[in-house]
C-alpha cells in the first residue's frame, strides 16, 4: 500500500500547501482525490513520487510510505523503479519524438521486457498503434494524454498517479480516458486519480478524498460521497 500519514508540506520555508494529510491508496483499487484549485492535491502526488525538491518543497511533518517503508529520502528514479509512476499534469510529451519513440523512452527500468509492454499499451491505446510512426507533437490534446499515461505504462507501475488526466478534453475523449484508466486498474494496477472532473473520476473510483487548502474533509466510499446530496452541492460542484 502507498500512504502519506499527517503529512506537512511546505514551499520555500514558507508557503504551507498540506497541513497534515493522511491518504491510503491500496493495491488494485481507484482512489479519486478531488478539491478545489489550489487544495494541495498536485503536492500530495509530488510527496508520493519524491518530486518535493524539484519544487523548492519540503515535507516538514508526516510519513510517505509504500508497503511501510519510508519514501522521505528515496530519490524519485528509486520511486519509479518500486512500480510507483506518476503521469505529470500538462501530459508532457517529447514533441519532436514519434509516438514509438515516447513510449520506448518511458521502458527505461524495464528493457527485458520492452516488446511485451508495447504490445500491452498498444492494446490499452489502439489509437497509439495507429499512430506509431508519427511526430507526438501532431497528435491531439486527447492522444498527447494517452501517449503520457502509455508511456507510464511502459513500466508496468504497481501504482498509476494521474494529475488531471480529463483536463481540457472533449467529453468523448474524456470517456476514452475514465474507461482506459478501469482497464489498466482491472489489469491490477491501483490508481491514484486527482480530477477537477469530480464525476468522472467518483464514477469509477471506489474511494474517494476531498481536500481543501491543505487538508482532507472527506475520506470515504465513493459510492458515499456520490450518493450525499450536500457532498454532492458543496464540495464537488455536482447537482
Ligand atoms: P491545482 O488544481 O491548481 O493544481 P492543487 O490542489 O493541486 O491545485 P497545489 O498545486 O498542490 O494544489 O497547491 C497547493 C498550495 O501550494 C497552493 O497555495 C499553491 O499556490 C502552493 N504551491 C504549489 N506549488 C508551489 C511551489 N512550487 N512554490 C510555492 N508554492 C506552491
Amino acid at each position: 500500500m502507498l500512504s502519506a500519514r499527517n503529512l506537512e508540506v511546505v514551499y520555500d520555508d514558507v508557503v504551507r500547501a498540506l497541513r497534515g494529510v493522511s491518504l491510503d491508496v491500496p493495491d488494485g483499487r481507484i482512489v479519486a482525490l478531488l478539491g478545489s484549485n489550489g487544495a494541495g492535491k498536485t503536492s500530495l502526488l509530488r510527496s508520493l513520487t519524491g518530486l518535493l525538491d524539484v519544487h523548492h518543497g519540503e515535507v516538514t511533518k508526516g510519513t510517505v510510505s509504500l508497503d511501510g517503508d519510508d519514501l522521505r529520502r528515496t530519490p524519485p528514479e528509486k520511486i519509479v523503479k518500486r512500480g510507483v509512476r506518476q503521469v505529470l499534469e500538462g501530459r508532457r510529451v517529447f514533441v519532436e519524438l514519434s509516438v514509438e519513440e515516447n513510449l520506448k523512452v518511458g521502458a527505461h527500468t524495464a528493457r527485458s521486457l520492452m516488446a511485451q509492454n508495447l504490445e500491452r499499451v498498444y492494446g490499452l491505446f489502439p489509437v497509439l498503434a495507429d499512430r506509431r510512426g508519427k511526430t507526438a507533437g501532431y497528435l491531439s490534446g486527447g492522444e498527447q494524454q494517452m501517449l503520457a499515461m502509455g508511456r507510464a505504462m511502459m513500466s508496468s507501475p504497481r501504482y498509476l498517479l494521474l494529475d488531471e488526466p480529463s483536463l481540457g478534453l472533449a467529453p468523448l475523449m474524456v470517456a476514452a480516458i475514465r474507461d482506459v484508466i478501469v482497464e489498466i486498474n482491472q489489469e491490477g494496477t491501483g490508481i491514484l486519480l486527482v480530477e477537477q472532473n469530480a464525476a468522472m473520476a467518483l464514477s469509477i473510483a471506489h474511494h474517494g478524498y476531498v481536500m481543501e487548502t491543505g487538508r482532507v474533509v472527506l475520506d470515504k466510499p465513493a459510492a458515499e460521497l456520490n450518493a450525499d446530496d450536500d457532498v454532492r452541492e458543496f464540495y464537488l460542484g455536482l447537482h
